[in-house]
């Protein structure tokens, strides 16, 4: 956006920008939708770059980047669908846990091999029961005799848990008498035996995949809890406005590219002997679509500073991934109408962005749950 990112700032942006043109493009991320493959070839790539590591500080082996660079580069992988952005993202931001409250150990066991892309990461809050009411968790750990957690329930839309090497960040209760100080944080990996690991055939994540998991008496050893038994709420808490952050960015990175792809169709197409675009009424539909783009980046830019400069932005974070959410399946609809019959071919790309624009305004909260927690700053 003109004059709002400095020079550094918007090299960075233009680098992922050419990567994902030059080196992921659309075309593969297309393949990977239409065969439901995860993207393991890209994930392989941008591990290279070194860009799994971009929020680890240099001293863990990180870029020692700030959330407005991982902003921006959310903004760059969300280009062509934010389904392959959900590949890179999630297992980034949930990395992010491990960072902040993970022990000595924990660190040690996972940090390097998942900056060098040798593992990866889920998050697992959503049960059968517990969707916006992310707290009502059911799935259940209890110590054994040996000082391990024996875990028992079953997990909804976990994205990426199917994937080779996941270790899955799993939100469970510890204690069944206390709502929110009652839950806890554990890690386990896939393979952990007992665990049970279905891709769902949903209409969006076709590539990177979402699971449902069924836990029968999994074995997690005690030392393999995230922070402190109870601080579950917390780190969730905390987990979910850097994951609204990132989305909302990747979210109007795919809007972005949902308007140009509109627009270049409407200067291609001709019908009754002129470019469609001339029609006032397509002309207008962009002019309004890529308002709202604009509008959705700076939301989030505005949030990605606040957060980068150590501020709490819940509400500013929520309002990013309200709008960013709403604008992208807007103009994927808008992307539809002006590409006409040909929208609905894979070639086209505009059906997969409205495909995955209808789980964004789903998933990391919905956008009731956004504007609900938007109002509570209106409480006077
Ligand atoms: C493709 C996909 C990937 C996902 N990936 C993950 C993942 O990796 N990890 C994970 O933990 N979860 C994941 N989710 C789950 C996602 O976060 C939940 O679907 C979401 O939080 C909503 O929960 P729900 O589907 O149970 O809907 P519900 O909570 O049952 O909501 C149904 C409807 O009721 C509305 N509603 C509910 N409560 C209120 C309220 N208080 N006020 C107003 N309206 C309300 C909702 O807005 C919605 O419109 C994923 C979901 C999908 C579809």
């Amino acid at each position: 956006m003109a004059n709002f990112l400095d020079e550094s700032q918007q090299l960075w942006l233009d680098t992922v920008n050419k990567f994902m043109d030059n080196e992921i493009t659309c075309e593969y991320i297309r393949k990977c939708d239409q065969n439901r493959d995860y993207p393991y070839e890209a994930y392989e790539k941008i591990a290279q770059q070194g860009w799994l590591g971009l929020l680890f500080s240099e001293e863990e082996g990180g870029v020692g980047g700030n959330i407005f660079d991982y902003v921006l580069m959310a903004e760059g992988l969300g280009k062509y669908g934010f389904d392959f952005a959900a590949a890179i993202l999630v297992p980034t931001f949930t990395a992010m846990n491990i960072a902040k409250y993970g022990s000595a150990k924990q660190k040690e066991m996972y940090v390097k091999p998942f900056i060098e892309g040798k593992i990866r990461f889920s998050v697992s809050m959503t049960e059968p029961d517990a969707g916006s009411d992310v707290f009502a968790t059911k799935t259940h750990a209890k110590k054994n005799a040996n000082g391990d957690w024996v875990v028992n329930g079953a997990k909804m839309f976990c994205s990426g848990a199917q994937a080779k090497d996941t270790v899955i960040a799993m939100l469970v209760r510890t204690d069944m008498n206390n709502k929110h100080g009652g839950l806890s944080m554990l890690l386990i990996p896939n393979t952990t035996p007992g665990l049970v690991i279905n891709k769902l055939p949903t209409l969006s994540r076709h590539a990177t995949g979402t699971t449902e998991i069924f836990l029968d008496n999994v074995i997690v050893p005690g030392d393999m809890i995230l922070g402190e038994e109870g601080q579950g709420h917390e780190i969730i808490l905390n987990h979910l406005e850097l994951e609204r952050c990132a989305v909302a960015a990747a979210y109007t990175g795919n809007a972005q590219e949902a308007v140009n792809n509109a627009n270049r169709y409407a200067h291609q197409r001709t019908q009754f002997g002129q470019p469609i675009f001339n029609f006032q009424v397509l002309k207008h539909m962009l002019a309004e679509d890529q308002t709202r783009v604009d509008a959705a980046r700076l939301l989030v830019y505005r949030a990605g500073v606040m957060k980068a400069e150590g501020k709490p932005a819940p509400t500013e974070t929520s309002m990013a991934k309200l709008f960013a959410s709403e604008t992208l399946k807007q103009c994927a609809l808008d992307g539809m109408q002006i590409l006409g019959g040909f929208a609905n071919l894979p070639e086209a790309d505009m059906e997969r962005y409205l495909r995955e624009s209808i789980q964004c305004t789903i998933g990391g909260g919905t956008s009731q749950i956004q504007r609900t927690i938007i109002a509570k700053s209106l409480r006077l």
